[in-house]
């Protein structure tokens, strides 16, 4: 699937100039012509990257930058801006406007094609999981290797041996920490569509867990029970 990259620029010729050279480098791209609702219909679209042009009728592109920045789900995506003048841009790259980069007008196309190429790439490589090791109490666990280490005196650790299913079981939680869910929900996401398990099937698996994993697995930290629901998971 091809990139989407918005182009929000009210000047017409400009914005196809723009859109032409976009598609030619293998982009999908929609232009907005600015005005009040740009957020929103930004936001109905999801870009992966938006070029941003600063002047634009009603709404300027440094307030739609800056409720991009506010939350919801533009909040990481990419912005670059097209300025007029340079004395726009530190305000631009600013911590109140939040825009990853700009390019000074006039330009050339390609410029702007290799700018938005190397941004895509830092974006994706951001969304890269960092975090591979978890900590929880006297336990690490190595997320990439799908092992579980038990911190003992002295700094020793000892391997933690789980079953590929208790070892989902845990990484989901990992995942989804102070989240509750349901005994079916748990089937669907750790199991699949496996027809053979029952939600009890879910119970003795955690109980397997926190014998693992809890230091006194019928008063469990991690792993607690969510009366009448199913289960949570928490980290001090
Ligand atoms: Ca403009």
């Amino acid at each position: 699937m091809s990139k989407k990259i918005a182009v929000v620029e009210d000047e017409a010729e400009l914005a196809s100039l723009i859109e032409y050279n976009l598609n030619r480098g293998g982009f999908q791209t929609r232009v907005f012509g600015g005005g009040v609702n740009t957020f929103r219909e930004l936001e109905a679209w999801q870009p992966d990257l938006i070029v941003l042009d600063v002047m634009l009728p009603g709404q300027d592109g440094f307030e739609i930058c800056r409720r991009i920045r506010q939350g919801g789900k533009l909040t990481r995506t990419p912005v670059i801006f097209l300025t007029a003048r340079s004395d726009e841009v530190d305000r631009v790259l600013g911590l109140e406007i939040g825009g990853d980069d700009y390019i000074t007008k006039p330009f050339s196309p390609r410029e702007l094609l290799a700018r938005i190429k190397a941004h895509l790439r830092r974006s994706e490589a951001d969304t890269e999981p960092k975090q591979t090791n978890v900590t929880m109490g006297p336990f690490r666990v190595d997320l990439a290797a799908r092992r579980v280490f038990q911190l003992k005196p002295q700094g020793l650790e000892k391997e933690v041996e789980l079953t590929s299913t208790e070892f989902k079981l845990l990484e989901f939680f990992l995942t989804h920490v102070g989240h509750a869910w349901s005994r079916e929900q748990l089937l669907r996401e750790v199991w699949g569509e496996q027809h053979y398990v029952t939600p009890r099937t879910v119970d003795v698996h955690i109980r397997r867990l926190r014998e693992q994993i809890e230091e006194k697995p019928d008063e469990p930290a991690f792993l607690v029970t969510v009366r009448g629901f199913g289960y949570r998971f928490e980290v001090q």
